[in-house]
Parts: C-alpha cells; structure tokens; sequence
C-alpha cells in the first residue's frame, strides 16, 4: 500500500516527469501501456482492437492543465479525434478528463470546452465518456457532467464512478434516476480514509454491490476491470439475472490482459479497451505501475538491461 501511495505521489511530481522524459528506455517501457505519441499511432491500435472483436476509448493523455490556451489546444484535439474517428470507420467513442478541460481553473470554463466535445460528438452520433478522478474534484465532475446529461441524450454523454469512493453507491442510485451510463471501476488515485476504503476486500464488496446495481437497472454500462473475481461475479450475476450479452460491456485498458480481454471477446461478450495516447503518459503511466508491483520490477529489470 506504501508502495501504492508513493508511486501515485511520485506521478504528480513535474520535476521527475521531465527527468524520466529524456531516458529512450524510460519511453520505451511505456509502449506496454500507452499506444503511441500521435493521434494515427492510437488509430493503429485501435484497427488492431477491432480485428480481435473489441471496441475501444480513445483517450488524449492530459491532466491538470493550468492554461486557458493549453485546455483549447485538448478541445482542438479531441475534435480532430472525433472527426478521424469518422473518417477511418473505426469503431471507437472518447473519454476525457475535466482536468484536461480547466476543472482547476474555471469550472465554468470547463463546461463550455466539454460541451464543445459532447456537442460535436453527439453531431457525429458518437459517445464522449467523462473519467473520473481525484475525489478533491469527484463533485465538480458530477455537478458538469448533469449539466451536460440535461441537455444531450443518454448515448451522448457518460460518467465514471468508483468502487473505492464510500459515496460511489448513493452516487450511482441517483445517477440511475436520471437515467444515465456509468462506467464502474475500481478507482486510482490515492484517497484518505475519510473518503475511500482503505481495504482492497471492501473496494471489491462495493464493486460488486454497485455491478449489480448497474445491470439491473436496464441502462447499458460499462464494467471496467481486470479482476478475474470482478469479471467472474458479473457474468455470474448475468446469467442468474438473464440479462443479455449485449446488455452492457466489459472494459479494460490498452495492454493489461490481452489474453482475457480477446477470450471475452470470443465468448460474446462486449468489450471496449481504453487507448490512451499523448506525450503527457507520465501520470497515467504511474497510476499503472502502482496498480501492480510487479510491473515496478518489470521496469526495473528492463532499466538495469538497458
Ligand atoms: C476502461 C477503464 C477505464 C478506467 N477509468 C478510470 C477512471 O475514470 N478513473 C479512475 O480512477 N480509474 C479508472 N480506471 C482504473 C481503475 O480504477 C483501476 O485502477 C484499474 O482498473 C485496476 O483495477 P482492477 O479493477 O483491474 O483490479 P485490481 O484488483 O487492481 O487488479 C486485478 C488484476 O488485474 C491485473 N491488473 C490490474 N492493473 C494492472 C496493471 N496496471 N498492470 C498489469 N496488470 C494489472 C492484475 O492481474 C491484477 O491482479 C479505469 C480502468 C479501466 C479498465
């Protein structure tokens, strides 16, 4: 947990960012997580994804942006993303973080860039996801994210809950009124005790609670997760429940458990992988490490290879 902790601190700090940047190596080792610099390397990936079955989620690498000009250049991007999207027939929606939008500067700048983002989307007939990050800004998130749910359809815009949050239940009863599509995860960032559950065993019972919540209510969500346990008490629950394969999908992220996510796949399931891509990999690159520790020493014994 320690570990956990000091890697996700270790992923806000610029300095170190700068300094891991200029190592080839370093940058190499990201390719397992992270699917190119560009917005046609991400396409790659994606036609790869899509040959194996599964959809996917493209997201700009980007958070905390500080400036009003670098939250237009996102808009600017994610526009392009949407258009290529069009354009290459790929099957594939977007996510995006509010941070990436202004979220730290103007939350009333934020709404006006991702509405520009849905808007264009929901114009395109495609989907925009809203991730959800550290709990200092879990509110802000909702708060926006039901201005835009308001205003644009139930397939045009989304949400992100996590299972850690002691909020996450109540949170996801009241989005169900609305109605609304929920992606369920887990949640990566470092939460204090005062707001999120400090033991991996309780995270899960939540995750399951919630899972089941989100399958009985008719809307169709997304389960995001890599956990054997998680994958195994969803489609359990499915088959006791009848709920169709189609009824939600599952979700993972570019590079972990590629064997689970093509086998799924196989087996009718939906499923939709993340691709993340963008020169800012730093943070999320950290977020993967303190997932598991083993990818710390898969690095480590790369880096000392190398
Ligand atoms: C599609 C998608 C979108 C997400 N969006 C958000 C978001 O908006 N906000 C947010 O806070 N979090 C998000 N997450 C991250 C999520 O919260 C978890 O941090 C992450 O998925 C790890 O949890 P897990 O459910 O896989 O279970 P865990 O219990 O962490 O892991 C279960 C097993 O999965 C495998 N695994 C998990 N992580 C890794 C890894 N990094 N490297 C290698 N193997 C791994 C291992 O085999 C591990 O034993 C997202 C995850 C997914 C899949």
């Amino acid at each position: 947990m320690l570990t956990r902790s000091a890697l996700i601190y270790l992923s806000r700090q610029e300095g170190l960012k700068n300094f891991a940047a200029r190592f080839a190596l370093f940058k190499k080792l990201t390719t397992r997580f992270i699917a190119g610099e560009t917005i046609d390397e991400a396409i790659a990936a994606i036609r790869e994804i899509n040959s194996k079955g599964c959809s996917a989620s493209f997201d700009h690498l980007n958070e905390g942006v500080q400036s009003v000009a670098g939250t237009e250049a996102e808009v600017t991007e994610y526009l392009s993303v949407l258009a290529k999207i069009d354009e290459t027939g790929i099957n594939s929606n977007v996510s995006i973080k509010l941070t990436q939008f202004g979220l730290e500067i103007d939350p009333e700048l934020t709404y006006r860039n991702a509405r520009r983002i849905v808007e264009e989307g929901a114009r395109r007939g495609n989907f925009v996801r809203i991730d959800m990050e550290g709990s200092t800004v879990t509110q802000a998130t909702i708060d926006i994210f039901r201005r835009l749910r308001s205003e644009f359809g139930l397939n045009e815009v989304g949400i992100v809950l996590q299972s850690y949050l002691y909020r996450t239940e109540k949170d996801a009863r009241e989005m169900l009124k609305i109605p609304a599509r929920i992606r369920l995860c887990k949640g990566a960032y470092d939460e204090p005790a005062e707001v999120a559950y400090p033991e991996k065993k309780d995270v899960d019972a939540n995750y399951v609670r919630v899972m089941r919540l989100l399958l009985s209510s008719g809307t169709y969500h997304g389960i995001a997760t890599h956990d054997p346990k998680m994958i195994d008490a969803t489609i359990d629950f499915a088959q006791r429940e009848g709920i169709a394969k189609n009824a939600f999908e599952f979700q993972m992220l570019y590079g972990i458990r590629r064997d689970l996510q093509e086998q799924l796949a196989r087996d009718g399931w939906g499923m939709r992988v993340y691709v993340p891509y963008g020169k800012h990999w730093y943070p999320y690159f950290m977020r993967r490490l303190a997932e598991r520790p083993a990818n710390i020493w898969f690095v480590l014994k790369n880096f000392l290879k190398g």
